[in-house]
């Protein structure tokens, strides 16, 4: 065991003793961010193969165990104690949601009025309505079509993405694997090859729109009579860090935070980067909020990490593992701590993929 691990394996130990809140004033994250993209109770086809989500009843876990542990804080108190200067006192938690699937509005918004906890939804805009998909659905949707498929056919499928890839692809899993990432530049060639797979794959892509996966503007603009905040997630979940080109960035921030305005009502929106903000110039990220007044806060996904201009984020969408465990909240969060304590120690970089 190297000094590191076994200092980690220590201060695990010693912070597992300490209730959750004490952590949390000892590192200050103000306030402590969360991310889901999904909840439900069924298969979500388009999801389930790119990451595990939680149930209903462990959601409610989530928000019972938040309830007993923090307050929650809504978008716009958020902005009113930013624009003041003024902190918003320990334990506070910021809850959220990115990409804007149906499930957001069938799901999570009925149980969040039930317990009256406020929520800010950040939408990928070209994907409201269910006019088009977004590419890692396609990819997820491609992966599970090919569960079923004969094996000559799945073999074809490999070898055609393998000679793209120019390495061999031993399953449905590993080309997922190698498209995705490619997939995070709008210019890549892989989006040509995703083409050709959803064709080889049989993947309906219109049948799936039909199924309504995304909200639609009527849902997010009930959504927002009913007191929930809305805000730009980019218009199709494109790295922001990986496009070529200030304006088209701009482009990205700039017109999802103006759709979410335009359906919310709201006269400012925060954004959320997709997937995480490495590689975005900060310098081009504060002119541009600069010169969009109506933009911000930002978040991100570093979990309880600081950044002067980003607020961070934890993804909370993973399961429990053992059965019998009510929430993973109180795990992740010791953590979230533990890692940006020794972050800090020894001055590694935060931020991990969202
Ligand atoms: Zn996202």
């Amino acid at each position: 065991m190297t000094p590191g691990v076994l200092a980690r394996r220590v201060a695990s130990n010693a912070m597992r003793l300490l209730p959750v809140t004490a952590y949390a004033r000892v590192i200050r994250s103000e306030p402590i961010g969360l991310c889901y993209h999904v909840v439900s109770d069924r298969p979500v086809p388009h999801v389930s193969r790119l990451y595990p989500f939680k149930t209903v009843a462990q959601f409610r876990a989530d928000l019972l165990w938040l309830k007993a542990h923090f307050r929650f804080v809504s978008c716009a108190e958020l902005m009113e104690a930013r624009d003041a200067g003024r902190p918003l006192g320990p334990n506070r938690v910021f809850l959220s949601f990115d990409d804007g699937y149906a499930e957001c509005f069938s799901v999570v918004r009925p149980m969040l009025l039930e317990l009256g906890i406020p929520c800010t939804f950040f939408l990928t805009t070209d994907v409201i309505g269910n006019g088009q998909a977004l590419a890692f659905n396609q990819v997820a949707l491609c992966v599970e079509a090919m569960r079923t498929m004969d094996g000559g056919r799945v073999r074809a499928i490999l070898q055609e993405m393998g000679a793209a890839a120019g390495r061999p692809l031993a399953d449905a899993e590993a080309v997922s694997a190698w498209i995705r990432p490619a997939l995070r530049n709008p210019d890549s060639p892989a989006y040509a090859t995703l083409a050709r797979l959803v064709e080889l794959a049989g993947v309906d892509v219109e049948a799936f729109l039909g199924t309504q996966p995304y909200l639609t503007a009527e849902q997010v603009k009930e959504m927002a009579r009913e007191g929930f905040a809305f805000g730009g997630h980019s218009r199709l979940h494109w790295h922001l860090g990986s496009i070529d080109g200030a304006g088209r960035v701009e482009h990205e921030i700039v017109e999802s935070c103006r759709v979410a305005a335009e359906l919310s009502g709201a006269s400012r929106v925060p954004f959320a980067f997709p997937y995480d903000g490495f590689g975005l110039d900060r310098g081009l990220l504060a002119d541009v909020l600069r010169r969009h007044p109506f933009i911000g806060p930002v978040f991100g996904t570093g979990g309880v990490a600081r950044e002067a201009d980003v607020l961070h984020r934890m993804i909370v969408d993973h399961p429990p593992r053992r059965p019998g465990v009510p929430s993973t909240l109180p795990g992740v969060f010791r953590d979230a701590y533990l890692s940006e304590a020794l972050r800090r120690l020894g001055g590694a970089r935060a931020e991990p993929p969202g």
